[in-house]
């Protein structure tokens, strides 16, 4: 905590959102930040350099349920920039033309079939997610995905894996990696810290990692928030676990002491 405290002006704080500040709902127009969450969020914002938000909702969606302005929402894991109180995001110019791919590529699918399989659809512009937690036969609906994602992968868009859905994209641009790069390019910043509770996640600590190998930054932390559907290689690539959204609500309040 004396690393992550040392130089606040210099120190990012980033964070994903679903399963990491709000705990995961049924369906995630459901899920809530905890209000101390919002609360601490606001105060380590006047006091370190960068504190940002990194989320497969979009980015606008991502700030509401935050509830937080003066912060920074990479969106639509990392295909949408929004920088502390700006109107829209900025979207990665490296999707320009294909926004539409992965909406069109479903609008081919039988929608009958998808609904009886459980699988329920969540525009997200250039992602598209289909999701079945909660649903009838979560495993039926989960081996229809994976048949969705390799007629996808034909189709030259890419399949990604979360919790309980599938995410189709445009190949190319994107990612939390990028999102962590975007977010502290064009400042000096020596200490970053990234808590995550998903797969897409480890691609943000990844980064952070390179980013402290090539000597950018001296001190780095990725915090893996821990559940019993958590994907194995998040605690074993993680620096530190915590249980579940609480625990990283307790940190960032050590954080801000
Ligand atoms: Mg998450």
């Amino acid at each position: 905590m004396e690393a992550l405290r040392a130089e606040p002006e210099r120190t990012a704080i980033l964070t994903d959102v679903d399963g990491t500040l709000a705990p995961i709902a049924e369906r995630p127009e459901q899920a809530a930040v905890p209000a101390r969450a919002t609360e601490l969020l606001e105060a380590l914002s006047d006091r370190f350099g960068l504190v940002g938000c990194i989320s497969g909702r979009q980015a606008l969606e991502a700030r509401r349920l935050v509830g937080v302005e003066g912060i920074a929402y990479a969106g639509n894991h990392g295909f949408e920039l929004l920088m502390p109180g700006e109107a829209e995001p900025q979207l990665d110019p490296a999707v320009a033309g294909r926004e539409g791919d992965a909406a069109e590529f479903l609008a081919g699918l039988d929608e009958a079939k998808l609904g009886a399989a459980g699988l329920r659809l969540e525009d997200k512009g250039p992602i598209q997610a289909l999701h079945w937690r909660g649903a009838g036969d979560e495993r039926g609906a989960e081996a229809c995905a994976h048949e969705i994602a390799v007629e996808a992968g034909r189709e030259g868009l890419e399949p990604r894996w979360g919790r309980k859905v599938l995410e189709l994209r445009p190949v190319g641009g994107g990612g939390k990696d990028a999102a962590v790069a975007a977010l502290l390019a064009g400042r000096d910043f020596s200490v970053a810290v990234y808590a995550g509770d998903d797969r897409t996640d480890l691609d943000a600590c990844r980064r952070l990692h390179e980013l402290r190998d090539e000597g950018q930054l001296t001190t780095t932390l990725c915090v893996g928030v821990v559940s019993p559907e958590a994907p194995p290689e998040l605690a074993e690539e993680s620096d530190l676990t915590v249980d579940g959204p609480a625990g990283w609500i307790a940190l960032l309040e050590e954080l801000a002491k």
